[in-house]
C-alpha cells in the first residue's frame, strides 16, 4: 500500500511517516498543499492523509480539486479543525474518513484500514479470492483453513497488493511501488525474494507467474 501524507507540521508528519514504515506502508510525505497534483501525476496512491491547515493550497481545496478532477482516491483527513462544519465539509466534499488531532496511531491505523477495505468493495475486514485469505490486522495469512502463518512486513504488503484485486496481473514495478517510498533503497531481486517466501509459507500456487508480465493471485470462487 502506497500512501501519501500531506503534513506540515515536522513533528507529526515524522511520527505518522515513521510508525506506517514499520507497518510496511510505502509513504511518501510531502508539506505544501500546491505540490498534492503534480506528486499524484508521477505516482498513484492508494491512500491520501491529508492536513487541512497546509501552506500553499488549504487541504479543502486540495480536496476538492481532486474530486473536481475525477480521481478517487481515498482521502483521510487528519486536522486539528474540530468544528463541525469543517468535518461535514470535508466529508460532503469527497473524503472518505476524518480524524481529529491530537490522535492515537492505532486509531489513525485502523481508520486507514477500514478506508482501504471499503475502497476494494470488501464488507469483511479479511481480504481473500476463496482460496487464500489475509488479515490485514495481524498480517496473517491463511490458506484453505490451513493454519494461520504471520507475515513480514514487506512479505504483508506485496500479498495485500495482489489479494486487493484477485486475477489482476501486477509487474515488478507495480510491486515495488507498493513496497518502497522515495528515499527508500530499493533492492533489485526483493520481489523474487518475496515471492519465494510467500510460495515457501504458503504453498506453490498460491501466487501466478505471467511469464514476462508479471504476478497474480487466481480470482477464486
Ligand atoms: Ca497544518
Amino acid at each position: 500500500m502506497r500512501v501519501l501524507l500531506v503534513e506540515d507540521d515536522t513533528m507529526i508528519g515524522e511520527v505518522v511517516r515513521d510508525t506506517l514504515k514499520d507497518e510496511s506502508y510505502a509513504v511518501d510525505w510531502i508539506q505544501n498543499g500546491l505540490a498534492v497534483a503534480s506528486t499524484l501525476k508521477a505516482q498513484p496512491y492508494d491512500l491520501i492523509l491529508l492536513d487541512l491547515g497546509l501552506p500553499g493550497k488549504d487541504g479543502q481545496e486540495v480536496l476538492s480539486s481532486l474530486r473536481a478532477r475525477h480521481d478517487d482516491t481515498p482521502v483521510l483527513i487528519i486536522t486539528a479543525r474540530d468544528a463541525l462544519s469543517e468535518r461535514l465539509r470535508g466529508l460532503d466534499g469527497g473524503a472518505d474518513d476524518y480524524i481529529l488531532k491530537p490522535f492515537k496511531m492505532e486509531e489513525l491505523l485502523a481508520r486507514m484500514r477500514a478506508v482501504l477495505r471499503r475502497k476494494g468493495g470488501q464488507a469483511s475486514p479479511v481480504l481473500s479470492n476463496g482460496v487464500l485469505s489475509l488479515d490485514p490486522a495481524t498480517r496473517e495469512a491463511v490458506v484453505c483453513d490451513g493454519a494461520a502463518v504471520v507475515l513480514s512486513g514487506r512479505e504483508f504488503a506485496l500479498l495485500q497488493a495482489l489479494l486487493i484485486r484477485p486475477g489482476a496481473i501486477l509487474s515488478r514495478a507495480t510491486l515495488e511501488d507498493h513496497i518502497y517510498g522515495w528515499g527508500d533503497e530499493i533492492e533489485s531481486n526483493m520481489v523474487d525474494f518475496l515471492i519465494h517466501a510467500l510460495r515457501r509459507k504458503l504453498g506453490n500456487d498460491v501466487i501466478q507467474n505471467v511469464r514476462g508480465v508479471g504476478w497474480r493471485v487466481s480470482k477464486g470462487s
